[in-house]
C-alpha cells in the first residue's frame, strides 16, 4: 500500500519515483533488521552485547544523502571493534551498513590489500 506523501500531492515527485524511494526504504529496514537479528541473537559472540551501535539503527545504515560520519564516530569509540571486524570478515555480514568503522567498499578494498600483502 502506498503511503500518502506530501511531495507527491504537491507534484514534486511522481508515483514511480515515490515507489522506488519507498522500496529502497523498505529494503534498508529489512537489511538492518537482519543485521540486528544477528547481533541480538548473539550469534556473533559475547561482544555484540557491548556494541556501541545498539539502538542506533538508522545511524549505522545511512540513507542516500545522509552523512555516515556519526556511524564512523560510534565505531571509533566502540570497545568491541576488533571483534566486530573479525566477525564482518569471517561472515561477510555487513548488510550494506557501516561495520567496524568500514563501509562495505572499504572492507572489500582492505581485504584485497591484505591478500596481496600475504
Ligand atoms: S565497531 Fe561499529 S558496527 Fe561494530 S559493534 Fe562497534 S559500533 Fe557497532
Amino acid at each position: 500500500m502506498r503511503r500518502l506523501d506530501l511531495r507527491h500531492v504537491l507534484g514534486e515527485v511522481d508515483a514511480e519515483e515515490l515507489e522506488a524511494e519507498q522500496a529502497e526504504h523498505l529494503d534498508r529496514a529489512l537489511r538492518y533488521a537482519e543485521f540486528l537479528g544477528e547481533v541480538l541473537r548473539g550469534s556473533p559472540g559475547w561482544w555484540a552485547q557491548d556494541a556501541a551501535c545498539k539502538g542506533y539503527t538508522r545511524t549505522m545504515f545511512p540513507e542516500h544523502g545522509q552523512s555516515a560520519e556519526p556511524a564512523y564516530t560510534l565505531c571509533e569509540v566502540c570497545t568491541v571493534q576488533v571483534q566486530c571486524r573479525q566477525w564482518a570478515d569471517e561472515t561477510g555480514n555487513a548488510q550494506g551498513g557501516i561495520l567496524a568503522g568500514e563501509s562495505e567498499r572499504n572492507r572489500r578494498s582492505r581485504r584485497v590489500e591484505e591478500r596481496r600483502a600475504a
